[in-house]
């Protein structure tokens, strides 16, 4: 039995593959990094904004640079008949998980390939950023699309036909997981 009952089906999964530079059409830094500053994680993960010389997409270290075609990915994760709130937040939390499980396994299986995983990095729990520490497994941190200025949600209607379904407290029907590969080869 898995967290949402036993009837609960794994996430479904859309995809598309894209040119990077139709990726970077969604790279608006400056508006994304506006809510991440309202985030109660910003500055406490060394996966989170802001970056300090880390991770970016643009610049001569950015990832952009050294990718040239990007697979846009969400996880569907159906969020239907829970009477339990918290249950129900456990389930998007395993299925999160799980995605980002997968998603560093196929990195580390494919050379040439850099993955953006759901959320902050959870190597190390916790984060020891938030009391000042060094990033203890750097080859082994991975930042997610949002973190490096990336609009999700244009990405889910624009690219997948898909959208983020948050109004309001309300749970919705699905809830996304959205994830990015990075290929150094040619669509
Ligand atoms: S690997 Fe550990 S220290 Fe580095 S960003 Fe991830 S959680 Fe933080």
């Amino acid at each position: 039995m898995t967290a949402g009952g036993p009837e609960r089906q794994p996430p479904v999964l859309i995809e598309k593959t894209i040119p990077l530079s139709r990726l970077m059409d969604f790279h608006a830094p400056g508006e994304v990094g506006e809510f991440c500053r309202s985030c109660p994680r910003y500055g406490k993960n060394w996966s989170c904004p802001p970056h300090s010389g880390g991770c970016t997409l643009t610049g001569p270290e950015g990832l952009a640079e050294r990718y040239r075609t990007v697979v846009v990915r969400t996880h569907q994760a159906d969020m239907t008949g829970f009477t339990d709130r918290e249950e129900a937040i456990a389930w998007y939390h395993s299925c999160r998980r799980k995605v980002n499980d997968d998603l560093r396994l196929y990195a580390a299986e494919h050379p040439g390939t850099e993955v953006l995983i759901s959320g902050h990095c959870s190597v190390c729990d916790p984060c020891p950023r938030e009391t000042g520490g060094a990033c203890r497994f750097p080859e082994k941190r991975k930042y997610s699309p949002e973190s490096l200025g990336l609009r999700i949600s244009d990405l889910l209607v624009e690219i997948l036909d898909t959208e983020l379904q948050w109004e309001g407290d309300e749970m919705p029907a699905v809830l996304n997981i959205v994830t990015v590969i990075l290929r150094s080869v040619p669509e």
